[in-house]
């Protein structure tokens, strides 16, 4: 059932500039709501960008793209799929449109290469797996799962990686992939205004459980061999049943110094705080404080989401098996 108050919050929402709250049903709540049946909550990034200094044209391609992402992971849902199934379908898609930074899109080192990071990790068994600086697999994120599935290891780095990747059958790209001098040329003024751009997805499956993953070609003009926080479990991503689902964007070196993605799920576990109230605790408080810019996307283990930035503008939606539904960047 979703409550009229949550109707009147999802419509401002909508509309309302630099709104870091969530839709969905009140997180407040603890009386009789029993849960959503499925859910999912997404990013493109986060950072500085403004209404103004983006227009109406490259807001909208913005926001269709996060839609269709977000119509992609509801259906998985809607048809029984995992969790599983549907953060790395959503991630797939933001890593292989070129607007993102991840996959084809991703920002470059300061030698002018792309290395890329991802990670997933499913909340009913604590299982992760996680690339870092891999250079020519096409969609890290797959390369992420079959790590967790199929090696018996949580994280490869760089060429261990793709000869992993190789040998379970993904599909590898000669470098040059991520990289296109019109797209580049046609994507430079908007990365300029934008300049953070990975992605990310947390769901909740009809079976109870909940996934998180990230995707990135992490921080443009970075050091080669740099590593973010995206492909780091507890850092940039955390799925855990008992607590939350979380993917996190923004400067990785302090979302790798205060485990954020673990910490927001820390407070929930051991403080028995809701969702949002944890969230906004870790990224509007003790990030700020810290110096850290960025944000985060959560989901509770009922699917009600948080969306919270100290940023202002992150590319996120959010959708459940109520119908609800909401995209926004500012
Ligand atoms: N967190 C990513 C990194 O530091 C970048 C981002 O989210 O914008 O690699």
């Amino acid at each position: 059932m979703i409550r009229p108050l949550s109707m009147l919050f999802l419509a401002v929402c909508l509309f309302a500039s630099g709104c870091q709250s969530a839709p969905g049903p009140d997180n407040d709540a603890t009386d009789d709501f029993n849960g959503l049946a499925y859910a999912l909550v997404l990013h493109g990034g986060a950072g500085a960008m403004s209404p103004d200094q983006m227009p109406e044209a490259v807001q909208e391609r913005y926001k269709n793209a996060l839609d269709s992402a977000l119509q992609a992971g509801l259906d998985t849902l809607e048809g029984g799929g995992s969790s599983l199934d549907a953060v790395v379908r959503v991630i797939m898609y933001l890593e292989d449109h070129p607007l993102f930074n991840a996959g084809k899109g991703a920002v470059f080192t300061s030698d002018g290469k792309n290395e890329l990071d991802a990670s997933v990790m499913t909340g009913h068994d604590l299982n992760a797996g996680a690339v870092a600086g891999v250079t020519d697999i096409k969609n890290p994120i797959l390369a992420a799962r079959a790590v967790m599935e199929q090696s018996g290891h949580v994280m490869l780095a760089g060429r261990g990686a793709s000869l992993f990747a190789e040998a379970v059958g993904l599909e590898l790209v000669d470098p040059a992939y991520f990289f296109t001098e019109r797209r580049f040329e046609s994507l430079r003024r908007i990365r300029e205004m934008e300049k953070h751009g990975t992605v990310g997805c947390v769901a909740l499956d009809r079976a109870g459980n909940l996934c998180a993953g990230t995707s990135t070609g992490g921080i443009s003009n970075k050091r080669y061999g740099r590593v973010g926080d995206s492909p780091i479990i507890g850092a940039g991503t955390y799925a855990n049943n008992r607590t939350c689902g979380v993917s996190a964007t923004g400067q990785g070196e302090y979302f790798i110094r205060w485990t954020v993605a673990h910490d927001i799920s820390a407070l929930m576990e051991y403080k028995e705080m809701d969702v949002e109230s944890a969230a906004k605790k870790v990224v509007l408080e003790k990030l700020v404080e810290a110096g850290g810019e960025g944000g985060v996307v959560c989901l509770d283990a009922l699917g009600r989401p948080a969306m919270v930035t100290n940023t202002s503008g992150m590319f996120r939606a959010y959708g459940n098996s109520e119908g609800e539904r909401m995209v926004a960047i500012f």
